[in-house]
């Protein structure tokens, strides 16, 4: 039996590699082969979704187990790690003891990524992934090749059902996975007919394009375009100054890949009237998080993975509003195990009961990196970058801008300018800056020619050089 399982699966990574990656007929097969999987995992996230707390603890307890049990027997690194700190993974019978394993950190997967991989996995199954990660440094890790896409689409399109669409409504996708040979020349989207999806090219939007990608967008009447914030904002900002009238096909916008701030939503809700919806996932997949039908607080799919929030010494944030870093376990594979493993990201707790009636874990917010979302000011005072709700009117002549931090107290906000730049906007810039940020800061304007994009097609608006103190 596990012969011939293990036979259509090699078939089918052998389809998946070797295919040509644009002929339809091949994805055709591939998605046919995969569907019925898919529609286990949805059924399995349909069922979960509703577990009362006792259920959600029991299962995650449950799994957290297993994985643990499973690492040590199967994870160099873990059997290590374990026996080195006495952990004995049938002595773990609750979460508490649970917290007593190590944490993981990028630093450790970097050292350690092949101890990390799982001995009894064929290796035809680790599918090679690399993160960009905030500090330039790559990070490399694995995920299955059988598991990866079955579980990707079931998610994607329980979290479209969620924002109130289906799979196979027509979408743009503003999110720089595709590279688009034809933007060169002027094409800068390029049509995917079996998903539907216009992807659109992120390296060239810009003030010159936007009107093209505008008229595009319209002509091609997507019901929801999903995209990093700062390039739907792009498209946001010029219809709102330029007064074009709202695209009606457009009923959601899914906002991901990035932190989401509060003044892009407003003006992405103004421009396009319609709600924002939030998506949250990392390419490790050992969380994954979705706004609610009724709010815009975050929950946590349970059966995807198991999520802390610990505050600076390591202790568990549990009161309402508390804000803490996001710690992640993952359960949709095991082939290279993610357990305890720091995500750098900050999310802010909610306790509330959710009025969708699920018990998962909630969050009101998450605010991106520790690091790279603050400021300091001269007194080692740290201001949350999310916090600073920017009033966009003192931008209205700047074509793009960025805040840049090398000195505590000093902040350096650097402006692209459009024509119309003159200086009373510097004036209205720094008063407004100033009121925001207090008297604990110096701010220093510099004039740029241009603000570049990150090799993701991302715009960064703080650029953080101090490290966490
Ligand atoms: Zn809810």
């Amino acid at each position: 039996m596990k012969k011939h399982t293990e036979y259509w699966q090699r078939l089918i990574i052998s389809i998946s590699d070797k295919a040509p990656k644009n002929v339809f007929i091949f994805k055709l097969i591939l998605f046919l082969l995969r569907y019925k999987r898919v529609n286990t995992v949805q059924n399995l996230i349909k069922r979960i979704q509703w577990y009362s707390k006792d259920e959600i603890d029991k299962y995650q307890l449950t799994k957290l187990q297993q994985l643990v049990k499973y690492s040590y027997e199967n994870v160099p690194y873990y059997k290590d790690l374990f026996d080195k700190f006495k952990i004995i993974p049938k002595e773990i019978k609750n979460f508490d003891d649970f917290y007593k394993i190590p944490f993981l950190t990028r630093e450790i997967i970097r050292k350690n990524t092949n101890n990390l991989k799982s001995k009894s996995v064929p290796e035809f199954r680790f599918r090679h992934m690399a993160t960009s990660g905030s500090t330039g440094k790559p990070l490399v890790l694995y995920v299955d090749k059988i598991k990866y896409p079955i579980n990707a689409f079931a998610y994607y399109r329980t979290i479209i059902n969620r924002a109130g669409c289906k799979i196979f409504d027509k979408s743009v996708n503003l999110t720089g996975i595709m590279i688009i040979p034809s933007a060169n020349k002027g094409k800068f989207w390029k049509y995917k007919m079996l998903s539907r999806k216009m992807h659109m090219s992120l390296l060239h939007l810009n003030k010159e394009n936007i009107p093209r990608y505008i008229e595009k967008i319209r002509k091609f009447k997507p019901k929801y375009i999903l995209t990093y914030p700062s390039a739907i904002i792009e498209i946001a900002r010029y219809i709102k100054e330029n007064q074009i009238k709202p695209i009606p096909s457009i009923k959601v916008v899914i906002s991901t890949g990035e932190t989401l701030y509060d003044w892009q939503k407003k003006i992405i809700e103004e421009s396009f009237q319609c709600r924002v919806f939030e998506f949250y996932g990392h390419s490790e997949s050992t969380t994954m998080a979705v706004s609610c039908e009724k709010n815009n607080f975050l929950h946590f799919f349970t059966e995807y993975g198991f999520v802390e929030l610990i505050d600076k010494d390591g202790n568990h944030v549990k009161k309402d509003g508390e804000k803490g870093e996001i710690v992640t376990t993952g359960f949709m594979h095991n082939l290279f195990p993610f357990i305890r493993y720091k995500t750098g990201d900050i999310g802010i707790l909610s306790n509330k009961k959710c009025s969708c009636g699920r018990n998962c874990l909630i969050l009101k917010k998450i605010q991106g990196k520790w690091q790279q979302e603050y400021i300091y000011s001269k007194d080692n005072v740290q201001i949350p970058f999310t916090s600073l709700y920017i009033n966009f009117k003192i931008f209205k002549n700047v074509e793009q801008f960025q805040f840049y931090q090398e000195e505590k107290g000093v902040i350096i906000l650097r402006i692209q300018k459009r024509e119309t730049y003159s200086s009373e906007d510097t004036e209205n810039i720094r008063q407004e800056l100033s009121k925001l940020l207090g008297s604990g800061f110096e701010i220093k304007i510099n004039f740029v020619d241009e603000v570049p994009k990150t090799a993701a097609g991302k715009y960064s608006y703080l650029v953080q050089k101090l490290s966490k103190k």
